[in-house]
């Protein structure tokens, strides 16, 4: 089974597995064999998803999951949180992990060029940017030092196809792109990835976008629907399992770009 136990007995840790893509992912690397271990910024959610998780994977063992909080909008904080977190999920570097996925994203501000604020350009930036950043900064720390092992980040379509009014938040998905081919680089032989959905119907999404707007981003998929978070999750499990991926950024939009 040279394909199908490629994750098998891995260590996963996934931030921002508590919702949506990330979730996906977890139910994903659970059965495919590997130990997960899910961040999020509160405990009381954790614990749900570790529910959720095993209603969906009924089979998979007892010990497969594991939880760590960590509330990753706290810039000043980040750094020693991150540490920390990565410290507990490895046993102080004893048990190293495989792959990290990166899909944590909080509710940013809307902050239009014509009214830009930078304060908020800045707190917008901090989950999806400095975050990773950070993890990248300990991981080599706490990962086995490997082309076997992979750093997953998540930026979106719309960077290549800015809606009216989103420059700023465009500049911040553009940027983690940037910052996936410098780590693949930098953190060699560890691999860099970065996967750019487009439409996904995620519990983010369904917070976000109004009803008539959803309808525009079906049509204009060649696939008449949204995506939905298994879609995307394959392109994540395929960062994982592609030894020779690296500094590449998987698009997976349905045909939004066409
Ligand atoms: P989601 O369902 O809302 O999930 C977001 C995840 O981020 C949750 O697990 C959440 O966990 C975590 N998170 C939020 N704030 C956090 C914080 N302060 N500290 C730690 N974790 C935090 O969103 P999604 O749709 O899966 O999106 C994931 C990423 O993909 C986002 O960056 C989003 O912008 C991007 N994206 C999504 C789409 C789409 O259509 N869905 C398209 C392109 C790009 P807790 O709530 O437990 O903290």
């Amino acid at each position: 089974m040279k394909f199908a136990n490629k994750l098998q007995n891995l260590r996963v840790l996934i931030f921002g597995g508590t919702s949506g893509l990330g979730f996906a992912v977890a139910e994903g690397a659970i059965e495919l064999g590997a130990k997960v271990f899910i961040s999020g910024s509160n405990q009381e959610k954790l614990d749900k998803t570790v529910q959720r998780l095993k209603e969906s994977c009924p089979d998979a063992p007892e010990d497969v999951i594991g939880t760590y909080v960590c509330d990753l909008s706290k810039e000043d904080e980040l750094d020693a949180n991150i540490k920390t977190l990565l410290a507990s999920v490895t046993d102080d570097g004893k048990e190293k992990l495989n792959h990290i996925v990166f899909t944590a994203g909080d509710d940013f501000q809307p902050n239009p060029i014509a009214t830009a604020d930078l304060a908020k350009f800045r707190q917008n930036q901090v989950v999806r940017l400095v975050a990773p950043i950070m993890i990248a900064k300990h991981l080599p720390q706490y990962m086995e030092q490997s082309a076997d092992s992979s750093f997953t980040l998540t930026s979106g379509a719309a960077v290549e196809k800015p809606q009216p009014g989103s420059a700023l938040l465009i500049a911040a998905g553009a940027a983690v792109e940037g910052l996936s081919r410098g780590l693949a680089v930098d953190l060699a032989p560890i691999r860099v990835n970065c996967v750019a959905p487009g439409a996904i119907m995620t519990e983010l999404f369904a917070r976000r976008v109004t009803p008539e707007r959803e309808e525009m981003f079906k049509k204009l998929t060649k696939v008449g629907r949204l995506g939905k978070p298994e879609d995307t999750a394959e392109a994540y499990l395929y960062a994982m399992k592609d030894g020779f991926l690296t500094g590449s950024i998987i698009k997976t939009h349905g045909g939004w770009l066409l």
